[in-house]
């Protein structure tokens, strides 16, 4: 008989691990509270838009789907600061042809649930809320549609319910579960600039565009239609607070005085901001992702980040694939397959969380800082000179499969370089590389 796999939540990390298990053979019903999106457009002004990198192309490549998807993608290929003045300074996430990639939530969520539909051993079942999951029976209790409770039995539960879980709620009632959740004290809004009269894109389009302004800043990504998604990101409170822009007139002078060049291009500006939602930003950690062999926790469900690192995603599909080939390993001793993947993924899911915050002040604060460019110069100057040697952070994260926690680790040594080379004062010798051979026992 067929192991049976309960899947709670159909988001992004859900939908693709129904694929996967169910490539494996395994009987899979996937369960979303959300009516089913291939029919009704979910958008409640919260990210439309998010940047896919090598990680999650790695999982999507392994069910047939990176192809797809990339054809209707924006590859982005740097940052593109706008200074208040509207000065404009562009910076490459990394080597010639890589890039990051600007993606439809909706439309990637869609086309995994339309594949996961076409496999005949995985039943999808939407308008279907996890409302309590009873271990000892092996068993989630959904409440339907119609308001009836349906008990489902499995032999495995895994919970992708996304950052307020429903299954992790469960882990949490009980013994030696440990848990933290740390808001960021910034929350975001959603703001467009649309698309110019003929669907043409008013600002570059192969760029993330940031408005740097220290305290808060704006980012902008471009959406295949021409018109890009804009994320105001703030504090809730204090004097530049989302709390305190609380008429049209203020948010329009706080625009212009500090978006400028931005605020030329929203004509629904005040609408907008008056309409969407201001949300949260929230990292949780927790351990263990695991009970016995029946509940394994996956996603953000797992481990919420905030989202400065565009990792959120790509993180939590390399989950999926790192679930798959522990299956691979130890099926059928589940315990190993639930033990294994958790030791795997949690210290690189604390690694990316810890590198996501930091990115935020990277973001808002540092990259319109004289000093900062001078160091990404450096940087560039190594990663194109010594390709082999020196890889920065960015590039390990989003543009390699090496470990988060190698990154991490990584991104200090080389700032530990970086400094070396510069109060040596020696930009002009990063050329010579008898001299780089004194320094590279810094990143071993
Ligand atoms: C503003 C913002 C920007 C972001 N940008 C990026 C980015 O550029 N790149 C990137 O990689 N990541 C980004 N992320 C992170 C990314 O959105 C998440 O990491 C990703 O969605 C996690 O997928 P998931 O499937 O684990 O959770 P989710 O996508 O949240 O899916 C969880 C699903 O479970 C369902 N659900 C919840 N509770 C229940 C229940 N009780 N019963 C049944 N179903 C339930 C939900 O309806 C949802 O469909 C961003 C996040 C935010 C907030």
């Amino acid at each position: 008989m067929q192991e049976k796999i309960t899947i709670v939540g159909g988001g992004l990390s859900g939908s693709l691990l129904a694929i996967y298990m169910a490539k494996r053979g395994f009987e899979v019903s996937l369960f979303e509270r959300r009516p089913d999106m291939r029919k009704n457009k979910i958008y409640a002004g919260k990210s439309i838009n998010l940047a896919l990198s090598t990680r999650g192309l790695n999982a999507l490549s392994k069910i047939g789907l990176d192809t797809e998807i990339l054809n209707d993608a924006i590859p982005m290929a740097g940052r593109m600061m706008h200074s208040v003045k509207g000065d404009l300074t562009y910076q490459p996430y990394g080597k010639e042809g890589q890039a990051i990639n600007s993606v439809s939530r909706g439309r990637l969520n869609t086309k995994l649930v339309e594949l996961a539909d076409e496999y005949p051993n995985i039943t999808i079942y939407f308008n279907a809320k996890c409302v309590d999951v009873d271990l000892t029976k092996n068993l989630c209790v959904f409440e339907m549609e119609d308001g009836s409770k349906k008990e489902v039995w499995s032999d495995r539960i895994i919970g992708t319910d996304g950052a307020f879980a429903a299954t992790r709620g469960k882990m949490q009632m009980g013994d030696r579960f440990n848990y933290s959740q740390n808001y960021l004290h910034v929350g975001y809004k959603e703001l467009v600039i649309p698309a110019g009269p003929n669907a043409e894109f008013l600002m570059e389009k192969g760029a993330l565009h940031i408005w740097p302004r220290g305290s808060y800043m704006m980012i902008a990504l471009p959406n295949p239609a021409g018109d890009f998604t804009c994320t105001l990101f703030m504090p809730f409170e204090g004097e530049y607070g989302f709390a305190n822009l609380d008429t049209k007139e203020k948010v329009v002078e706080f625009f212009n005085t500090n978006f400028p060049d931005a605020v030329a291009l929203m004509p629904t500006l005040t609408e907008d901001f008056f309409t969407n939602p201001t949300s949260s930003l929230v990292t949780v950690k927790c351990y263990p992702w695991v009970k016995e062999d029946k509940l394994a926790l996956m996603g953000d469900a797992a481990h919420a980040i905030v989202p400065f690192y565009g990792q959120g995603m790509n993180c939590s599909f390399e989950d999926v694939v790192v679930f798959d080939e522990c299956v691979e390993k130890y099926f059928p001793n589940w315990t190993k397959v639930f033990d294994e993947y958790q030791k795997l993924r949690k210290p690189n899911a604390d690694a990316i969380a810890d590198l996501a915050v930091q990115n935020y002040y990277e973001m808002a604060d540092k990259v319109g800082d004289k000093e900062f460019l001078h160091k990404k110069h450096i940087e560039h100057d190594l990663s194109d000179l010594y390709p082999e040697k020196y890889k920065s952070q960015y590039e390990l994260t989003t543009f390699s499969l090496s470990s988060y926690s190698y990154a991490l680790n990584q991104g200090k040594k080389n700032e530990a370089l970086i400094d070396r080379i510069i109060a040596d004062k020696a930009e002009d010798k990063i050329k010579d590389a008898a001299y780089m051979d004194t320094l590279w026992h810094l990143l071993a």
